[in-house]
């Protein structure tokens, strides 16, 4: 891993799943009892908001009570530490990369704790509800939303994702399915630009033949051995 300089980094749900937010097709979880047309997309908002809005009020309080695990503290350690330009590309439209410490990243699907105002186009930090149609703090509109990319829309800041692809050295994916396109094609991407590819998951994804490295277990164990040999 010498020649290594510069390195992106895709999370998705599994490296928050040992903090206790349900992944996405993992069993059990909220998006069991809610099937993802109903609640995460533009046609379930235009159908039934307050559904999608009480559905997303609930993930937003649920998430501030979680927790960093050992896997965001390592990737906010080597954020800290790597000296050539690094990039954390989420998936997560949870906060745990920035609690965690780590300062480098990008959130593509948007964020829980944010709220977008369709009518001035800003976004605001947001904590409590979006149910009752609260003013946006910029232009009172009573027009605000999740600041959460839903299926059909498009994910934010492409444009620097394959840009940063483009200048890496190392491409990780860690604790996604490759279910979900664009990102599940970051892997293709990376390949085609002869970048190296390692897969940290706990059980291999779709995509796991395209990775010239797959390493299986849980994040917390995973990644911080991986980070471990990365600053070393
Ligand atoms: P996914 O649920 O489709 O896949 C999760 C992956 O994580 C699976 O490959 C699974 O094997 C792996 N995994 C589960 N537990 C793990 C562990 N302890 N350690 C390592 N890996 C583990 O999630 P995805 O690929 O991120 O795609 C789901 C979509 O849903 C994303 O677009 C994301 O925006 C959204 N989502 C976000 C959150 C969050 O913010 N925490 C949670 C659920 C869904």
């Amino acid at each position: 891993m010498s020649q290594i300089r510069n390195i992106v980094i895709l999370t998705g749900a599994g490296i928050s799943a040992e903090s206790g937010i349900d992944t996405f097709r993992g069993g059990g979880g909220l998006w069991e009892q809610h099937r993802v047309e109903d609640v995460a997309t533009p046609e379930a908002f235009a159908r039934d908001p307050n559904l999608v809005l009480r559905f997303y009020d609930m993930r937003r309080e649920a998430i501030q009570e979680k927790l960093p695990n050992a896997a965001h503290f390592a990737l906010a350690e080597l954020d800290a530490k790597w000296q050539g330009n690094l990039l954390i590309v989420t998936q997560n439209v949870d906060d745990l990369h920035e609690r965690g410490g780590a300062r480098r990243v990008l959130h593509m699907h948007g964020e829980h704790l944010k709220a977008w105002c369709t009518s001035c186009d800003v976004r605001s930090h947001w904590r409590g509800t979006l149910l009752d149609r609260p003013p946006c703090p910029v232009c009172q509109a009573r027009t605000l939303r999740p600041d959460v990319v839903w299926f059909g829309e498009m994910p934010y800041r492409m444009g620097e994702i394959y840009g940063a692809l483009r200048e890496a050295d190392l491409f990780v994916s860690i604790g996604t399915s490759g279910a979900v396109y664009p990102a599940a094609g970051f892997v293709q991407n990376a390949r085609e630009l002869g970048v190296q590819t390692l897969e940290l998951n706990l059980e291999r994804s779709q995509g796991s033949a395209l990775f010239h490295e797959t390493r299986l277990g849980p994040a917390t164990e995973v990644v911080p051995a991986w980070v471990a040999e990365m600053i070393q």
